[in-house]
């Protein structure tokens, strides 16, 4: 995107030519759209869950709260609503903090198998209420990572839960972590739904999700991925994604370790 600015030149009072300004504002242009549309997002995102609260609340207060069983039912529903709305506004204020860089880093040379074993060991309740296998594939004696324990367990925590939740009942997922080139690469594989090839590219970005109803359905906010790649990216890292539809999911995150 080019912004053109054409001035004369007087020359005795005269226009003795032009002047041709060529600016180009592609980048400008491109944040300003990314800012308006994810303005636009948390609008939207959170006025779902205030229309659902507001319309159950005079629902209940033209009546139906004479009705006690009606009157659970709608409370549990407003009480999973504001719950939601907890975890986008929380899911938003950490990735304020990571944008300006005000997230404090706690980074210590760690074994990242411990911080890894932590968080699958925290899943598994989820998984196992689906029928899922984790399969881990460790290996112990690996190099230290100059990194945040807990920031870093976040991350697996929030692949780990994708992986649950976009896998159906019975499937498996599959924890390998090893070390290569003076990094330490864990792998998150898993067979579930796996993601169309043209939505690979977006997955990263804030509230983006292939399935806006089935993440809903979930409790998902849009927004994991997102601090994953924030966090990671503050380690100097990288967190690649591959999917094959229907077939499965694989999540690798690279930290460098220290040598
Ligand atoms: P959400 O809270 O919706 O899960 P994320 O940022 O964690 O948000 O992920 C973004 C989207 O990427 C999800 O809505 C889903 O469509 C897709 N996705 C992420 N992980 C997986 C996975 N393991 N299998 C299938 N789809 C996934």
């Amino acid at each position: 995107i080019l912004k053109v600015i054409i001035a004369p030149m007087k020359r005795e009072e005269k226009t003795a030519g032009f002047i041709l300004i060529l600016h180009d504002i592609t980048k400008e242009q491109k944040l300003e759209e990314m800012r308006r549309e994810f303005v636009a997002n948390v609008s939207h995102e959170l006025r779902t869950p205030l229309t659902t609260i507001k319309s159950y609340t005079e629902t209940l207060l033209d009546g139906a709260l004479n009705d006690e069983e009606v009157s659970m039912q709608f409370l549990n529903v407003i009480n999973e609503e504001t719950d939601r709305m907890t975890r986008i506004v929380n899911d938003l204020l950490e990735l304020s903090r990571l944008d300006n860089k005000e997230a404090r880093f706690n980074k210590k040379a760690i074994n990242l198998s411990k911080v890894l074993a932590a968080a699958v060991s925290k899943m598994k309740v989820n998984a196992k209420k689906k029928g899922i296998t984790i399969c881990e594939n460790v290996k112990e004696d690996l190099p230290l990572c100059y990194a945040d324990a807990d920031k870093m367990e976040q991350v697996f925590q929030n692949i780990l839960s994708n992986a649950i939740k976009y896998t159906p009942e019975g499937g498996n997922i599959t924890v390998n972590l090893w070390c290569e080139s003076n990094f330490v690469i864990t792998s998150i594989k898993d067979t579930g739904i796996g993601i169309p090839r043209e939505d690979l590219p977006r997955i990263f970005e804030r509230f983006y999700r292939v399935d806006k109803t089935r993440s809903r359905e979930f409790g998902g906010t849009g927004l994991g991925l997102s601090i994953a790649k924030e966090i990671v990216k503050a380690h100097e890292g990288e967190i690649e994604i591959k999917s094959e539809l229907g077939e499965g999911t694989e999540v690798t995150v690279k930290i460098p370790c220290i040598v």
